[in-house]
């Protein structure tokens, strides 16, 4: 018996093999591949550029950061379509294998253009194409970590004393910059809201409080400092926790010369 589509009776042995009793251009035409907003909010941080991706904020990367925070959005609302046994599904595009995306901004238009090209179900000989242009509002906000810098928010207060000289002094400090500089590559909230010189030393405000812990940690490990630490409660949560400040003071070995 030969099968044929059922919506323009084409033959499947001359179109290739029928998806859900289709003809491979009558499938691609029932199915669409692309699923996209017709509107989409850019958040960008007019601090440090980081954008926001449903609640939560994410580094501004390489490059122009309004173009990464634009393909950001645009690619955490987009779904694709992907047909198989258990059915339609709408996945997010690096799901799909072998899909192509390609998006452009078009900033004097207000529009987005997204192009995809990928297959909807495996049987499809050749990908199909799609395209969608989302328009877009650019706001301008200030995130969590400027604005916890901004106002000067601290966790913890390292204390570093010692009879140093000048020079060793300024080496730890840039140790201890260089140590908060690669938390915040791993935890966005990690960094010194603002360095006191002391009679004896300096204090470093910082955040959060596991950061100043590895820092005093490191100088015990690296120059034999003594650790002390202290907390205060300074309050509540909104939900109820309760609120420290801590105090580490490390006390570091005099030089000997
Ligand atoms: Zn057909
Ligand atoms: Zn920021």
């Amino acid at each position: 018996m030969k099968r044929f589509c059922y919506k323009c009776g084409a033959l499947e042995a001359q179109q290739g093999p029928l998806i859900k009793g289709m003809c491979q251009r009558c499938f691609a035409e029932e199915n669409r591949l692309l699923q996209a907003p017709a509107e989409l909010e850019v958040t960008v941080c007019g601090r440090c550029g980081a954008h926001l991706l449903g609640k939560r904020w994410h580094e501004a990367g390489e490059g122009d950061a309004i173009a990464n925070a634009i393909r950001a959005t645009v690619l955490s609302n987009l779904k694709v379509a992907r047909l198989s046994d258990a059915g339609m599904k709408f996945v997010h595009p690096h799901e799909v294998p072998e899909l192509e995306l390609w998006v452009e901004p078009k900033l004097a238009e207000r529009v987005i253009n997204v192009r995809v090209k990928g297959k909807v179900h495996e049987l499809q000989v050749k990908p199909q194409f799609d395209e969608a242009n989302i328009k877009f509002m650019l706001k301008r906000s200030t995130c969590d970590v400027c604005g916890l810098k901004s106002a000067r928010h601290y966790e913890a207060i390292l204390q570093v004393r010692g009879k140093l000289t000048k020079e060793k002094s300024s080496e730890v400090k840039k140790i201890l910059q260089r140590l908060a500089m690669n938390a915040s590559k791993r935890e966005r909230n990690a960094f010194i809201a603002n360095v006191e010189e002391r009679r004896e030393g300096f204090d470093l405000y910082v955040n959060p409080v596991s950061l100043a812990r590895q820092m005093a940690s490191m100088l015990k490990l690296e120059l034999g400092a003594e650790i002390k630490e202290s907390a205060k409660l300074i309050g509540q949560t909104r939900n109820g926790r309760r609120k420290f400040r801590f105090s580490i003071l490390v006390r570091l070995p005099s030089e000997r010369n």
